[in-house]
């Protein structure tokens, strides 16, 4: 992308978007679709984009989840995918693939092959097709696991996989420039509040901004950008690691994203294989510049691990690997998304936790209807509102990557 302006072309904007990766641009594209005559300013500090966590996503989608509102919100992130051209209008667009492979997930415990079970119902009243898998029938697909110790598998081979988040984000941003959303280089660093609402956002250059709405989707900074207002989002930066291997005895058909019960997820990633994990030293919060690798974590858990469950990947050889950051909600690993009852101009669109990319859809959308409308339209996202973190009342989610 050409280098952002550093400053911007208003004092006033409608919308001041804080951060300019996948949902900040979500955000923008929406807004501006839904309503072209919005003054949206969007603010990046890093338009290399290189520390955020969109560039460091392994960029899956799945239908298994706990809870309805993230089932619904990925179905949504399907239907955008496979209709990629007419949602985001530019019949230059291109097609973008959902290579549904499918997640699966290993119990080695009767309660989480309960967790399961109770989930796939779930999933299954919604319309998503996961299904309940013996060993003998998970072998059968797939002859290539070491099933020892496993008591069932839950897979759901439709809208379930890999898709090109890299060329969402890129179209998300080209359309919401194009329907006039504007893109500065620059820091937020202070904001004024009156009266129970946000008035201006300050720049690190010292020039100061007046909003009508300001939206957080500062990612893994999304508690810092809260500070700014008086105000606080239970989300920290946490590393996660990811592997790009080779093996000589390539497998003869798609891995499916395997999560295995040692916390290790490893699938197929084009003629290669992908695998990643947290940290293994209690997975604390780190300093958002933080990014160091732990060199021993492929020898002493993650190559065992994936050998273990696959014997062909006993000689697997990295070829690449990177840490990127989880914006991780420390209350359910979930989406936090709307006002703050204090300072209803204040929109939270944070804590993604693992699953940001697939639901950047849904959540832009959302954010769009609650400026323009005041409330969902599309999707009701209320479950996921700041309502929870105030109660203190997780929305469950028991099967997390
Ligand atoms: C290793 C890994 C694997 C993942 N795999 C998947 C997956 O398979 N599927 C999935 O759905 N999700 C996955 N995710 C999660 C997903 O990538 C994220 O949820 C999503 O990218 C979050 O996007 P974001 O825009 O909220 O945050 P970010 O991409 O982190 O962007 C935040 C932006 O805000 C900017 N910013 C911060 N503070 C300020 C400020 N004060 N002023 C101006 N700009 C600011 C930053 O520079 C940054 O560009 C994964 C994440 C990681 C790390």
């Amino acid at each position: 992308m050409a280098a952002l302006p550093d400053s911007p072309a208003r004092s006033t904007y409608d919308v001041v978007i804080v951060g300019g990766a996948i949902m900040g641009s979500s955000a923008a594209f929406w807004l501006t679709r839904m309503d072209p005559g919005l003054r949206v300013l969007v603010v990046e500090r890093d338009p290399s984009y290189q520390f955020a966590s969109t560039t460091a996503t392994n960029s899956c989608i799945r239908q298994q989840f706990g809870s309805p509102v993230n089932v619904k919100i990925s179905q949504f992130g399907a239907d955008f995918i496979h209709n990629f051209a007419r949602y985001i209008g530019d019949p230059a667009a291109p097609a973008i693939v959902l290579h549904s492979f499918g997640y699966l997930y290993l119990a080695d415990t009767p309660g989480f092959a309960d967790i399961l079970r109770d989930n796939a119902v779930m999933q299954n009243r919604l319309g998503a097709a996961t299904r309940i898998m013996t060993p003998d029938q998970i072998a059968a697909e797939w002859p290539f696991y070491a099933l020892d110790g496993i008591i069932l598998g839950s897979h759901n081979p439709v809208n379930e996989g890999y898709f090109d988040g890299g060329t969402m984000f890129d179209w998300f941003r080209r359309r919401a420039r194009a329907q006039g959303a504007q893109y500065i280089q620059g820091e937020v660093v202070a904001m004024a509040r009156d009266d129970g609402r946000v008035t201006e956002i300050s720049l690190a250059d010292g020039r100061r901004i007046s909003c009508g709405h300001v939206v957080n989707t500062a990612g893994p900074r999304a508690n810092a950008v809260a500070a700014l207002a008086g105000l606080s989002v239970p989300v920290e930066p946490r590393r996660r690691f990811t592997w790009i291997f080779d093996t000589p005895e390539p497998l003869d058909r798609d891995l499916p994203l395997t999560i295995d019960p040692s916390g290790v997820h490893v699938r197929t990633d084009g003629r290669y294989y992908m695998t990643g994990c947290k940290p293994d030293d209690g997975d604390p919060a780190v300093a958002p510049d933080d990014f160091r690798m732990d060199h021993e974590l492929w020898e002493d858990k993650v190559w065992p691990a994936i050998a273990a469950r696959v014997p062909a990947f006993e000689r697997a050889r990295v070829i690449n690997s990177w840490v990127g950051h989880y914006a991780y909600n420390t209350l359910d690993q979930n989406a936090i998304i709307g006002p703050h009852p204090e300072l209803a101009n204040f929109l939270f669109c944070n804590g993604f936790s693992g699953h940001g990319l697939q639901q950047a859809p849904a959540m832009g959308r959302g954010i769009a209807e609650l400026v323009i409308h005041g409330g969902f339209r599309g999707l009701d996202l209320t479950p996921l509102g700041y309502e929870r973190i105030i109660r203190n009342e997780p929305l469950l989610e028991r099967a997390v990557i």
